[in-house]
């Protein structure tokens, strides 16, 4: 079976396992040789590929439920779209949440995103409290801070490679409305749109939307939408797409002239310089989510996701350099997404550390990825990272020199993976 990852590049052929328990996850790793968990696909690139796959859409159970702290388990191919639909009109909403809803509980854990919370309120694994998880060599083990710890703080943020994810018990936060009270406030510039950022990193949700293809005094012109979980309104969860982009549209649509179109009309559709909303948490977190597929926008080459971190202190020169440098190779980006990270945490390949946070979509061509190695030098450069579940291409020096705790990773994979199974196209690419 062909299988790719949500940028439709690159495909490869695997060998698909469906667990439906935890006894059959073990049952079926003791036949394995190079095998990597997959949830929804939603990672961009190729950290759930491999000939050998464990899909988790069997393990699709809640177990439990704790009314008075909110505290849940369920099994790791719960998404976040179910637990929206059981538990919003019950009062409750997920501690973090990325920008799409169509995320297992299991990618979140390996992934350990973040949202537009992090600053306040770190990324999901900050909100968990134990792990099932079926392992290479030491069977099926739980694992928390206080519990096998070495193994919970490799696993947050691991990208599946120290076992299968079977199930995780994390604390929803309560809410007494589905509505968030939306401010937008438009910056005419980066350095306007970081001050905006500052001024508002008490609100909890905060994320800034940028025209990557505007220059000079306009370099970095964004439009920043904050927000806080309602007091009014009823408590109901959104309502089910019906658009839909079911095959691959021809690759030529999209062109520097068309992507320039897009961003000045958006810009320019947000007309005061500052509005408050009361809007559904649906269209807030997942504006993407309303047109499934749209990933096929991109044609049949595919699509990647560039995002970095740049420490705080580099953030106005570090950011500007390479907002200079995509403008100047006259590739927009339809989606450029900042947001502000707070301090990260203990996990050893956890992407957050205290900065910014920048993501690019970028259609995949021959001029790509000597582009992008140029911006790894300024990332790097500026003491920061690339995000490894959207990465597709990043050389293995990048990684080690960006990762500083990838040797420990190593050192307790291979004690729960003593025959090294867990392994992605990534893994290898990356010398992990
Ligand atoms: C539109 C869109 C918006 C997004 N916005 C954000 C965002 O704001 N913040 C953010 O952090 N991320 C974001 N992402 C990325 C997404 O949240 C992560 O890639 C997430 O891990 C995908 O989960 P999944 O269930 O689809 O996992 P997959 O894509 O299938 O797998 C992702 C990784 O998790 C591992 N994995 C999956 N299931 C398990 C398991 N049961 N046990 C162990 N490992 C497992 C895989 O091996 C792989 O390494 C976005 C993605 C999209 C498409």
């Amino acid at each position: 079976m062909k299988i790719s990852a949500w940028g439709n590049y690159p495909s490869v052929d695997t060998r698909l396992l469906l667990p439906s328990s935890f006894n059959s996850a073990e049952g079926l790793l003791s036949d394995c040789s190079s095998v990597i968990p997959r949830g929804l696909g939603r990672s961009y690139g190729d950290s759930s590929l491999s000939s050998e796959m464990l899909d988790s859409k069997l393990l699709n159970r809640f177990m439990s439920f704790d009314a008075d702290t909110g505290m849940v388990t369920c099994e790791a191919g719960v998404s976040l779209a179910d637990i929206l639909e059981v538990f919003v009109p019950k009062g409750w909403f997920l501690p973090v949440t990325p920008g799409t809803k169509f995320v297992t509980i299991g990618g979140a854990i390996a992934s350990d995103v973040h949202g537009k919370n992090h600053h306040c309120e770190g990324s999901f694994s900050d909100h968990v409290d134990s792990i099932v998880i079926a392992t290479g060599s030491q069977g099926v083990v739980q694992c928390s801070r206080t519990q096998h710890s070495e193994l919970f703080y490799a696993t947050c943020g691991g990208m599946g490679l120290t076992g299968m994810v079977l199930a995780a018990t994390f604390k929803l936060r309560p809410i007494n409305s589905s509505y968030i009270n939306e401010t937008v406030v438009k910056a005419k510039n980066l350095a306007h749109a970081l001050e905006l950022l500052e001024k508002y990193e008490s609100t909890t949700y905060s994320v800034a939307w940028i025209d990557c293809l505007s220059t000079g005094e306009n370099l970095g012109r964004s439009i920043l939408m904050v927000g806080e979980h309602s007091e009014q309104g009823a408590l109901k969860a959104g309502k089910k797409s019906l658009l839909n982009i079911p095959v691959k549209l021809p690759g030529f649509l999209l062109n520097q002239f068309s992507i320039q179109a897009f961003n000045f009309l958006y810009y320019h559709k947000v007309l005061k310089e500052y509005s408050e909303h009361h809007i559904h948490y649906e269209p807030f977190f997942y504006p993407l989510d309303g047109i499934h597929n749209w990933n096929n926008m991109y044609g049949k080459g595919g699509f990647t996701q560039y995002q970095f971190v740049i420490p705080k202190a580099a953030g106005l020169d570090g950011m500007t350099e390479i907002l200079d440098r995509i403008a100047q190779s006259k590739r927009g980006s339809f989606l450029a997404v900042l947001k502000t990270f707070g301090k990260g945490n203990d996990n050893y390949l956890s992407f957050p550390m205290e900065g910014y946070t920048l993501a690019l979509d970028f259609k995949i061509d021959s001029k790509l990825f000597p582009l992008l190695d140029e911006l790894d030098k300024i990332v790097l450069k500026h003491g920061g990272r690339l995000y490894l579940t959207k990465d597709v291409r990043m050389s293995e020096d990048m990684f080690k020199s960006s990762y500083p705790h990838w040797e420990q990773f190593v050192k307790i994979k291979q004690q729960y993976d003593e025959q090294g199974i867990f392994s992605s196209l990534q893994s290898k690419r990356l010398g992990i």
